[in-house]
């Protein structure tokens, strides 16, 4: 093992990474933000970076994400934002405590979280923010709606009263070095170009610990960062 390096330290390393990038490619400091993703880290993990100031993290379950934030509720200004594919039969689960769904890839699952958004949303929370997760890389293994398909889904999001559309998220194709992200990227911010730019779709969420300074030099708002934070998740 490597010398300790504290999940303060490395959230400090992120948030630099990101600061560099964002100048290197002259946009404005702040334009991109760190979702810290803490999948099946610990609630201490998480309190230690909340410590440092982190307030947003980034969940693939479920289940794990509503257990945390149970036993993270002393935490004000915590957000949790479900980052993994979500079944419909989930909707109910997550939108008691979710701040966003940046997985949302289907005409049902929006219907299914607007509906349990009305009925079961406490209203101390804000109205829940979703992106649509695009599969940028058409992969047949992958979730997320082909960009074919994404115009008729923002269209259909638009008329869900109890959803706020926020923007885009991808996932490229696992590659060796960041370089191979970028046209992917490149293309996820083309498509949001065409939907009608920043103005209708402020958020592009992409880029993780691999690739994290080419994503925000195409143009990420939110970067999603777990292992360069928390080290290599538990089996
Ligand atoms: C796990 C995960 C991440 C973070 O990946 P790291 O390589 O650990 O930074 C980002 N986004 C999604 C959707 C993930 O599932």
């Amino acid at each position: 093992m490597e010398g300790a390096v504290s999940v303060q330290e490395a959230l400090e390393m992120q948030k630099r990474r990101i600061r560099q990038a964002l100048e290197r490619s002259a946009r404005a400091p702040g334009a991109a933000r760190l979702l810290a993703v803490s999948k099946k880290q610990s609630v201490e993990a998480i309190r230690e970076a909340y410590a440092a100031g982190q307030r947003d993290f980034g969940e693939n379950y479920a289940q794990e994400l509503v257990q945390k934030a149970e036993e993270l509720r002393d935490l004000p200004e915590l957000r949790l934002h479900m980052i993994g594919h979500l079944q419909s039969n989930k909707a109910k689960l997550v939108v008691q405590t979710a701040h966003s769904i940046q997985s949302v890839d289907s005409i049902s699952l929006a219907k299914e979280l607007n509906k349990h958004a009305r009925d079961k949303r406490p209203g101390h929370l804000p109205k829940l923010e979703v992106l649509i997760e695009v599969n940028i890389g058409r992969e047949p293994q992958k979730h997320g709606a082909l960009p074919e398909d994404v115009p008729a889904l923002v269209a259909a999001i638009r008329e869900l009263p109890h959803l706020t559309l926020k923007g885009l998220m991808c996932i490229p194709p696992a590659a060796d070095s960041a370089e191979e992200s970028r046209p992917f990227f490149r293309a996820i911010a083309e498509l949001r170009a065409e939907l009608g730019g920043e103005a209708a779709l402020p958020e592009l969420s992409m880029g993780m610990s691999q690739d994290a300074e080419v994503a925000v030099e195409e143009g990420a708002t939110w970067v999603r960062i777990g292992t360069a934070i928390f080290g290599a998740r538990p089996a």
